[in-house]
């Protein structure tokens, strides 16, 4: 189906595949706008499906639960960029698709992604395919000791990843991911990780978040600081690259673009993801639009936002039994405490987050609970 520029109006549906909190935040901005949401997830009672007037329970592989979604939603987009690209297909020749399959085939390949940039001319960390024993050993060759063998779909959070610090790691390394075709990257000297959010809409229009400064424990996210406290002439940069990303891809929706800072000022392409994004989070309290809310307009058809940035922002996630630290967090002022609805804490799992507020311009350069500079109320 040929999607055009219309605008669905307050009043449709939109039809979300992923039920996670992503998910959830999302239906919670286009209820404001007088929209509904129906989620098409795999598990019952995730974080998006407690917030949803209707929710389809079934596997991405159900032709018959993906036809009768179809005839329910005016749009479908996605919280999760594992959803089958075939799934996407399915629904895109019965209902506009936004993002569409041919941006998830790349996004959810580290290959295709890779690839992706370079013919656009961005850079990457350097890189070599791996498809068996064989490759693994001429991809070592090439790109030599420390590497980090990533499995080439469905990894995130640092799963599927192994590190190789000698070549006689190699196999053990690739044993670890699965044996799965996967890419061997240079290990970079990292100064910083960065990332950029961007919005298009169906007719072309962009709009481009500043960029954010993220930190990680464990592969996973642990925080995100904004503005990122690099130079202005970087942050245009990155923003530059997202843009150039989402256009050549013909996003209509979001895309998040992880970038890597070399200690030597270059900045490499990390991945993207086609939707909102956890370093997007502190939005929704410190930008005039939310990225939830923009998401909502882009796939929509409606004006897009302004990414006005309204304070600055410490944004950490709460994983595990970090959210039992909500009386607290709640009893903190300029604290924005925001909660999934997760019945289980496990380790690692991404129960909710806080982001902290402070004025213009005086962010600390972390997040010590409260130290530094006197959060403020509101923005
Ligand atoms: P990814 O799943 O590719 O986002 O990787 C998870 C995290 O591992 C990144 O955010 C980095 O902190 C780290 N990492 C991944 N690839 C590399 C690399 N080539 N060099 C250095 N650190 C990396």
């Amino acid at each position: 189906m040929t999607d055009s520029p219309t605008v669905l109006p307050p009043g449709s549906v939109i039809g979300m595949l992923g039920g996670g909190q992503l998910g959830r935040m999302t239906a919670l901005a286009a209820a404001r706008l007088g929209y509904r949401t129906h989620v098409f997830a795999p598990d019952t009672d995730g974080p998006c499906a407690q917030v949803t007037n209707r929710a389809t329970y079934s596997s991405f592989a159900d032709e018959a639960a993906l036809a009768r979604f179809a005839e329910t939603v005016d749009v479908v987009t996605l919280e999760f960029e594992n959803v089958p690209h075939q799934a996407v297909a399915f629904l895109a020749a019965r209902v506009p698709a936004r993002p569409g399959p041919e941006v998830l085939a790349i996004c959810q390949d580290r290959l295709a992604e890779k690839a992706f940039c370079r013919r656009l001319g961005l850079a990457t960390a350097p890189y070599a395919p791996v498809r068996d024993e064989a490759g693994l050993a001429a991809a070592v060759a090439e790109i030599g000791v420390p590497a980090v063998l990533k499995a080439a779909r469905e990894g995130y959070d640092g799963k599927g990843q192994a590190m190789i610090t000698s070549p006689g790691e190699a196999v053990q390394a690739w044993q670890a991911i699965g044996a799965v075709p996967a890419v061997l990257e240079g290990f970079v000297d990292l100064a910083m990780e960065l990332s950029v959010i961007v919005a298009r809409a169906p007719g072309g229009a962009m709009i481009c978040y500043p960029a954010v400064e993220n930190r990680h424990r464990h592969h996973i996210l642990a925080e995100t600081l904004v503005p990122a406290g690099v130079a202005p002439a970087l942050t245009a940069a990155a923003e530059s690259m997202a843009g150039r990303l989402a256009e050549a891809i013909g996003l209509e929706g979001l895309l998040a673009v992880e970038l890597f800072l070399t200690r030597d000022g270059r900045l490499l392409v990390n991945e993207m993801a086609p939707r909102p994004h956890n370093s997007g989070h502190w939005t929704l309290d410190a930008c005039a639009t939310s990225q939830f809310e923009q998401v909502v307009r882009a796939v929509c058809g409606l004006p897009l936002g302004s990414v006005d940035r309204l304070a600055d922002a410490v944004m950490t996630n709460l994983l595990g039994d970090d959210a039992a630290t909500w009386p607290a967090l709640l009893a903190e002022p300029g604290a924005r405490l925001h909660l999934y609805g997760k019945a289980a804490a496990r380790p690692g799992r991404k129960m909710g987050h806080v982001t902290r507020l402070y004025p213009l311009g005086r962010r600390p350069d972390a997040n010590t609970a409260g130290a530094g500079a006197p959060a403020v109320k509101s923005p």
